[in-house]
């Protein structure tokens, strides 16, 4: 791997899988098998006729997979490294009722999802480490139809990306201050309930939209004083790490008979951004790409700082054993393995 202009080699997107459980009604589990290495999942198609197709990962995680155990092998590296100051990416894949939501923001006691969990790693780590300062700022937007709708705000339905020397930022959106884990999870619930009741009236059904947390840390060091006289001014060594975290648009096909005006659009402009999102992850894994086609949408140019260079990313897949969603998971599957 190439080294990049930072300070270490450019690493490769890590691919993970989470199978979830079936449901008692109207699934058929047994479409998918985990492989004894937990690193491959070989499908099984309803006609025995098709051939099984096998797929390897990271990692596969099965139905049985705790949220602590998703948690440590995808997300923990990289609040680790968001810590430090580098930038890092979760985004969720796979079709409308996989499992995304629940793994990344489910606040039920026994099963708290990642996002959560990364915001408590984050201040129990501040709370330990007494030779730096910390701020942490947290913002949420949805991107729907190739518009960035801000959750804390929704007023502010239109934001634009803008980017200066210090990188690729939403013009306007709220970034609210966050000290502690409950405040996060007021400004969770505060979104999650302006994009099902402001954006719903718009039309903006939440698994046709993408769903994005950011939080941003900003780590300081007094490292002595400059000047003097009087005039003294404290010298700082900052570092800025940001995480996002991307709940993503449901990545099933829409059925064409349905596929008529706004239906139509959403479709349109989710295939372009989950195109996109392929084509710049793809890209990433290909030593040889010259272009990566970040500006073609917006959630890849919002990504543009996390998907690259020395940024850690973890793409989590959602899948189910069910054979009725057999071939949807396929397509899942494949999305993932190109990947990497
Ligand atoms: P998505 O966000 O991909 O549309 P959800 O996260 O809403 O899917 O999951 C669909 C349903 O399955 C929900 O009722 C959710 O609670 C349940 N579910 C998903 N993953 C798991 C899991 N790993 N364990 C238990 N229940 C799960
Ligand atoms: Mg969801």
């Amino acid at each position: 791997r190439p080294m990049t202009a930072g300070d270490r080699p450019e690493e490769r997107v890590r691919v993970f899988v989470r199978i979830r459980p079936t449901k008692a009604e109207g699934e058929t589990p047994g479409a998918l098998r985990v492989k004894p290495d937990g690193r491959g999942v070989v499908v099984y198609r309803e006609h025995a006729s098709i051939p099984s197709s096998e797929f390897d990962f990271d990692r596969v995680l099965g139905p049985t997979t705790s949220q602590s155990d998703v948690y440590h092998a995808a997300v923990k590296p990289i609040v680790e490294d968001v810590l430090n100051g580098y930038n890092g990416t979760l985004m969720a894949y796979g079709q409308t009722g996989a499992g995304k939501t629940y793994s990344l923001s489910s606040i039920a006691a026994d099963a708290i999802g990642m996002i959560p969990r990364a915001a408590a790693e984050i201040f129990s780590h501040i709370e330990g480490d007494s030779t730096h300062e910390y701020t942490v700022y947290m913002s949420y937007v949805q991107l729907y139809m190739e518009l960035i709708q801000d959750l804390l705000r929704p007023e502010s339905e239109n934001l634009q990306i803008r980017e200066n020397e210090a990188g690729v930022f939403v013009g306007g959106v709220h970034q609210q201050e966050v000290t502690n884990i409950t405040q996060c999870l007021h400004l969770l619930h505060l979104g999650d309930r302006n994009r099902t009741t402001a954006f719903t009236a718009l039309n903006a059904h939440s698994s046709r939209s993408h769903a994005v947390v950011m939080l941003t840390v900003i780590k300081r060091r007094s490292v002595g004083l400059a000047g003097g006289e009087g005039a003294e001014a404290e010298i700082q060594r900052v570092k800025v790490g940001k995480l996002f975290l991307v709940d993503l648009a449901g990545s099933e096909r829409l059925k064409k008979s349905k596929s008529t005006g706004l239906r139509a659009s959403e479709a349109k402009s989710i295939n372009l951004s989950l195109t996109t999102l392929g084509m710049c992850i793809n890209a990433r894994a290909d030593p040889n790409a010259t272009h990566v086609p970040f500006r073609d949408s917006k959630l890849t140019r919002l990504l543009q700082d996390s998907l690259g260079g020395n940024a850690k990313t973890s793409l989590l897949v959602a899948a189910c054993d069910a054979a009725e969603h057999v071939e949807e998971t396929m397509q899942s599957l494949q999305f993932g393995m190109r990947a990497m």
